[in-house]
This record gives structure tokens, C-alpha cells and sequence, in this order.
């Protein structure tokens, strides 16, 4: 029951309770379904993006000069997708360790709250919405 440890921050450092209270349990199991969801869903992708980038090196060799233009354009799109899929890969598996760690849905920027209704959006999200504007 990682509940058990809250007890022992339930006060933080400026005498505050501890913002992650603002979530019932049944909310956290929610996000934290979504954001499984949303993992295994983006390491499909990311299978679909290795053989595309992968792909790319076969052709290299094998095709003409305009199908390897299309190639290196292809390739620096899959790129740009890949470099996408590992930064939301890292916040959502930041995200899943916030929440073992008891400390999910608080801004890491300014320790605030993140409310429900953003998580529920955006459950991988580090900051609360003040902070990314
Ligand atoms: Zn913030």
C-alpha cells in the first residue's frame, strides 16, 4: 500500500498539507490506467517507427536517386517523430513513478496542484498549466 507513506509527508516543507491530496485514490487508478493505456499504445508506434526508420537504411542502396530523396525525406520524418515518441515515452513513465512515489498530480516546477480536470487531459503532464503558459 504505497498510501501508507503519506502520513509521514503529510506536511510539506512551508507547513502546507501535501498537494497530492487534491486526488482521491479512485482518480489516481483512473490516470493511472489512461496512462498505461497510453504507454502500451505508443510502444506500438514506436515498433511501426523502428521498421520505417530501418526500412530507410535497406533502400539506401537498392532504389534510384529520386525514390532515395523520397527515402531521406521519409527518414527525417520518422525521425522527427521518433525524437516526439521518446520525450511523451519519458513523461509517461515519469508520470507512472510519480505515482508510486506518492507525489503524482503536484507541478514539478512550483509544487502546486495540478487539478483533476488537467490530468484527465493530460495525465503524463509534469507541470500544472500556470507553469507551461
Ligand atoms: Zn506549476
Amino acid at each position: 500500500m504505497p498510501w501508507g507513506l503519506r502520513s509521514s509527508r503529510a506536511v510539506g516543507r512551508s507547513g502546507d498539507i501535501d498537494v497530492s491530496e487534491h486526488l482521491s485514490p479512485e482518480q489516481i487508478n483512473e490516470l493511472r490506467g489512461e496512462l498505461e493505456r497510453q504507454l502500451s499504445r505508443l510502444q506500438k508506434s514506436m515498433k511501426v517507427t523502428d521498421e520505417a526508420l530501418r526500412t530507410v537504411e535497406l533502400d539506401q542502396t537498392a532504389v534510384g536517386r529520386l525514390s532515395r530523396m523520397d527515402s531521406l525525406q521519409n527518414q527525417s520524418l520518422s525521425r522527427g517523430l521518433r525524437d516526439r515518441e521518446v520525450v511523451r515515452l519519458s513523461q509517461i513513465r515519469e508520470a507512472l513513478a510519480r505515482i508510486e512515489k506518492g507525489a503524482f498530480g503536484v507541478c514539478t516546477l512550483c509544487d502546486g496542484a495540478i487539478p483533476f480536470e488537467r490530468l484527465f487531459v493530460f495525465p503524463e503532464a509534469p507541470e500544472c498549466a500556470d507553469c507551461v503558459s
